[in-house]
């Protein structure tokens, strides 16, 4: 009997591969030399995709081979790489990995906040490169009396406030919309929230609604004290602007672990010391990786077993 044949774009975590292999026949894009020549002759019969939000773009490009796909499945909880409006449009479903990794993302965005504030990594390199041997690491700036302006206080964003409960700081949020079931002030005005804050934690998805949602004019009003830490996607915050506003110590520090033109980093924030500046790591632990790749792949199996998904995007559940 033929196997439902299924594309994956980008290498992924070995778990997908490993759950799909047995039950579908596996094309790898990646690994062919004339890959329009192998859509060609084999994307009329592909009826999945497993892609990453972190490798290329799920758009008409790569649609238009594939008149018989009948579902998208995305590694990671963001899927600004996947053309969503599009798969809609032709009735494809699309989905992503939720839950399964805002434990790790939280845990990982409060070890940036605390990072950048306290300078551990510019410490540790004082410490290796002998650097403590003729003199004490300066003083550092403070999470203490600091406020927390949230930007997006979605599944990752309260597991990040439930955490800095923890650590006695004062939180705020921003959104589209207010959640009365949580305790926090929400501002529906962003620069309001920069200015009513210290530090700027920002987690809301990608795409073209959040493009540099973070502008000079919010990190402004976060003012020279400020701290920004960016754990969404390097389109929320106008990079260029980020670096005029650091340059001209209109805010005091940033985090970040996501960029613009990934893995491209500005020379401008690689000369900046006092950043910390990290490969777009957030979710990247063994564990989490392994539940998104069983994620991915569970979809794809219940779809073809059972004729649903389990996580489909909001976008394909209207
Ligand atoms: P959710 O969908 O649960 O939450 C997103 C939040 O963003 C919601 O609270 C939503 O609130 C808010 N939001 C959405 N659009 C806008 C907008 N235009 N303006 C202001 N606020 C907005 O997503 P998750 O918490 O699961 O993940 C958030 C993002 O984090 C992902 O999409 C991904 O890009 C990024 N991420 C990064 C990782 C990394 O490795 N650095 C790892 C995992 C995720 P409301 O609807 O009220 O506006």
């Amino acid at each position: 009997m033929t196997q439902t044949p299924i594309l994956m774009t980008a290498p992924m975590h070995p778990s997908v591969a490993q759950a799909l292999e047995p039950r579908f026949t596996l094309h790898r894009l990646w690994e062919q030399d004339d890959q329009s020549a192998f859509l060609q002759a084999i994307g009329p019969q592909i009826r999945g995709i497993a892609t990453s939000t972190l490798y290329g773009r799920v758009d008409h490009q790569l649609l238009d081979h594939l008149p018989a796909l009948d579902i998208i499945a995305s590694f990671g909880v963001g899927y600004d790489n996947v053309d969503v409006g599009l798969a809609v449009e032709r009735g494809i479903t699309v989905t992503n990995t939720p839950g399964v990794l805002d434990d790790e993302v939280a845990d990982f965005t409060l070890g940036l906040l605390l990072a950048t504030l306290r300078q551990i990594p510019q410490a540790e390199r004082h410490l290796r490169e002998g650097r403590w041997l003729n003199g004490a690491f300066p003083l550092s700036p403070t999470l203490r009396g600091r406020k927390i302006g949230i930007v997006g206080l979605g599944n990752i964003g309260k597991a990040v406030a439930r955490r800095l409960e923890g650590f006695g700081v004062s939180i705020a949020y921003h959104g589209r919309r207010t959640q009365p079931d949580m305790p926090y002030p929400f501002y529906p005005d962003l620069t309001e929230l920069a200015r009513a804050c210290d530090v700027l934690i920002v987690i809301v998805p990608g795409g073209d609604a959040t493009r540099h949602l973070i502008n000079r004019q919010v990190l402004q009003a976060l003012g020279p004290t400020g701290v920004l830490i960016n754990v969404a996607r390097g389109s929320v915050v106008d990079e260029q602007a980020l670096i005029a506003a650091l340059q001209a110590g209109e805010i005091l520090t940033a985090g970040l672990d996501v960029f613009e033109q990934e893995p491209q980093v500005p020379q401008a924030l690689l000369d900046m010391p006092q950043l910390v500046l990290l490969p777009h790591i957030g979710s990247a632990s063994h564990h989490t990786r392994q539940a998104m790749g069983q994620l991915v792949a569970d979809n794809l199996i219940t779809w073809f077993n059972h004729g649903h998904a389990i996580t489909p995007v909001p976008e394909c559940c209207r």
